[in-house]
């Protein structure tokens, strides 16, 4: 354990350019926390690829280990709650962000952070989860909580075959819920019927500048994608209905009017994954044990090795990469 490992390393110098690059770190390279963790399987998000290519201020601290999530083994710990060999996940609290994150073979961390693995989840699987899965989760969570049945009316999906978005068909599916699948991909109508999608839509339909109320089209939605399309998912949710914003894909502004929320009573319901208080995420994390098929999430997923971390998130932000990615680090 003493022997360097490799790790992918964000740095930046006085120019503010930053350089992307795969370092031999030690263990003291990595920060504070009160548990060591040997990093089995990780993923890569969207916000990994934003931290990678550099497209957004991601990352708060350099030099950086990117990688928001792992699965992995606990190689050592002074916390309460967890003791070597356990095993556990890791999604989010700002790992990958300000704290070195997931993409090396070790990453210490604090142990309030870490939920078990539910046994009847492996650790590839929890990665082909992931954060994306996780917040598709939490997104479903929301619309049910709010009491959103699948005898309420059909769910509109945005962002159908990214991370988020082609879980979240999954979930629903099986869950009874009408899928309404909106996805700039066309040519994967069979994939996203395959999950679950009983209808497909063009994103342009909801993309483009709308008006501040249409046609009541569906009861709810699970939005990854903001801007627009956010704004269109609202003007044409039906009365008392309710639509879970996770994410900014198309963009972050929220072109909307207040039209919806008074005249058809609609709910917007914000969605974070990252701070998520550890009671919720361990019941998104137990009902991901029993309401996604896993047939269905290895479908939606491909398996890579670490060297192929750096060119995928590329290919993530270019919306080239349909589904999950999966890291192996053993491969
Ligand atoms: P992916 O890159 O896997 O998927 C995003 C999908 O959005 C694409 O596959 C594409 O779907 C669609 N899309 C991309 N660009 C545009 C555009 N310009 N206009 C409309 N649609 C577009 O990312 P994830 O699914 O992992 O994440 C989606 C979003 O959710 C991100 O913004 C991410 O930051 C956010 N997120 C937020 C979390 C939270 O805690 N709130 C947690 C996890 C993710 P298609 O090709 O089918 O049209």
């Amino acid at each position: 354990m003493q022997e360097p490992f490799e790790a992918i390393v964000i740095s930046r110098g006085d120019d503010k350019v930053q350089k992307v690059e795969t370092r031999q770190l030690n263990l003291d390279d990595l920060m504070d926390g009160d548990v060591l963790l040997e990093v089995e399987a990780t993923t890569i998000n969207y916000k990994d690829g934003l931290a990678i290519t550099g497209k957004a201020p991601v990352i708060r601290r350099w030099p950086m280990i990117p990688g928001i999530d792992c699965a992995a083994t606990i190689v050592k710990s002074s916390h309460a709650g967890f003791t070597a060999g356990d095993s556990v996940i890791l999604n989010g609290w700002g790992v990958g962000e300000t704290h070195m994150g997931a993409f090396a073979k070790y990453a210490r961390v604090s142990g309030d952070w870490l939920i078990k693995r539910p046994a009847n989840i492996s650790a590839m699987d929890a990665m082909a989860i992931g954060t994306a899965g996780y917040t598709s989760m939490l997104c479903v969570m929301a619309l049910q909580r709010y009491g959103l049945t699948p005898a309420s009316g059909p769910i509109v999906v945005s962002g159908a075959n990214g991370g988020v978005g082609s879980v979240a068909i999954s979930i629903l599916s099986k869950l009874g819920y009408t899928v309404i699948a909106s996805t700039g991909r066309p040519e994967e109508e069979d994939f996203l019927r395959s999950l679950g999608a009983d209808d497909i839509i063009d994103r342009k339909e909801l993309s483009e500048p709308g008006r501040p109320l249409g046609k009541e089209r569906w009861a709810g939605g699970i939005d990854a994608v903001g801007s627009h399309t956010l704004a269109n998912m609202l003007a044409m949710t039906q009365y008392g209905g309710a639509v879970a914003a996770c994410g900014l894909a198309q963009g972050m502004d929220l072109p909307a009017t207040v039209m919806p929320f008074i005249l058809r009573g609609i709910a917007l319901l914000g969605v974070d994954s990252v701070m998520a208080p550890k009671p919720l995420r361990e019941e998104a994390w137990e009902r991901l044990g029993h309401d996604l098929d896993v047939g269905k999430l290895h479908s939606l997923s491909k398996t890579i090795g670490f060297d192929e971390i750096v060119e995928t998130a590329h290919a993530l932000i270019d919306g080239k990469i349909r589904g999950r990615v999966v890291v192996d680090m053993k491969k």
